[in-house]
């Protein structure tokens, strides 16, 4: 319809698009998530007053023809829609970021899995394809605290960057920034006395008291140290030993998916 020239035609309705009985095709894409699309196109008076509602399944439709359309505004839209109004599942957000190139959810999926903070079940790991499930468990063990921290044979502590504990209620990074409470100076390493792994928890763990601070040897903490989490401002007792490295691994690891999907993010 687009590509050769009409001429003069006699009859209007023998133009596609024009009547009900010559319609215009397109190929490969479902009336639904066209009609979804209208809706964010052309709002009801009823959609302008009480806002625009769509279904999971009608925001997936729309993301997907306004990825293929160009349309970076309603994309945007639909991601921002479906990240914060739907339920999506780390496996689903992955396998919708590589289908419609989606570079935030693709690498902050990915991390969250290889740092350790989500944990997938064997049945959502299935729903990855094998070659990107592959990628992450490779990932994963790349980053184990285990392989990554040594009990120094000087010291006879364990050298961790101070990103690399996080809050076991909250699972944020609670000291990156900040001073040692006894000699005021920023710290940017800190030293552990003992790495446990606790019961019930998948992961190195270190209690607050076995935290030192590698510049003046004793506790950065006057008291159990808080952290300002999403749950609010809690005590913690003990943290969690992650490694700093997950999100440069995956960076390594994906960087052609990501560097691909970025583009669409322009
Ligand atoms: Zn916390
Ligand atoms: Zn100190």
């Amino acid at each position: 319809m687009f590509l050769m020239p009409l001429g003069d035609v006699i009859n209007q309705n023998e133009v596609e698009g024009q009547s009900e009985e010559r319609p215009i095709f397109l190929e490969g894409y479902l009336a639904a998530d066209f009609a979804a699309l209208l809706k964010v196109l052309y709002p009801s008076s009823s959609a302008l007053v009480n806002g625009l509602i769509l279904s999971k399944t009608e925001l997936v439709g729309v993301l997907k023809l306004a990825t293929v359309w160009g349309m970076a505004e309603i994309r945007s839209y639909a991601i921002e829609k479906l990240d914060f109004e739907c339920d999506v599942g780390c496996a689903e957000r992955i396998a919708l970021a590589q289908t419609h190139k989606i570079s935030s959810w693709f690498k902050d999926s990915i991390v969250s899995i290889v740092s350790g903070k989500t944990e997938l079940s064997y049945e959502e790991f299935q729903e990855l394809d094998s070659a990107t499930a592959l990628r992450i468990l490779w990932a994963k063990d790349q980053v184990s605290p285990l392989k990554e921290y040594r009990q120094d044979d000087k010291t006879k502590y364990i050298e961790c960057e101070d990103s690399a504990l996080k809050c076991n209620t909250c699972r944020l990074v609670p000291f990156k920034d900040t001073k040692c409470s006894k000699c005021n100076r920023k710290l940017d390493k800190l030293h552990l006395k003992r790495v446990t792994l606790r019961p019930g928890v998948n992961a190195l763990s270190v209690e607050a008291l076995d935290v030192f601070c590698p510049l003046c040897g004793r506790s950065p903490f006057n008291e159990l140290p808080w952290c300002a989490g999403w749950i609010g401002r809690h005590q913690a007792d003990y943290f969690i030993l992650q490694s700093s490295r997950s999100s440069a691994v995956v960076e390594e690891v994906f960087k052609d998916e990501l560097a691909d999907f970025r583009l669409a993010d322009v």
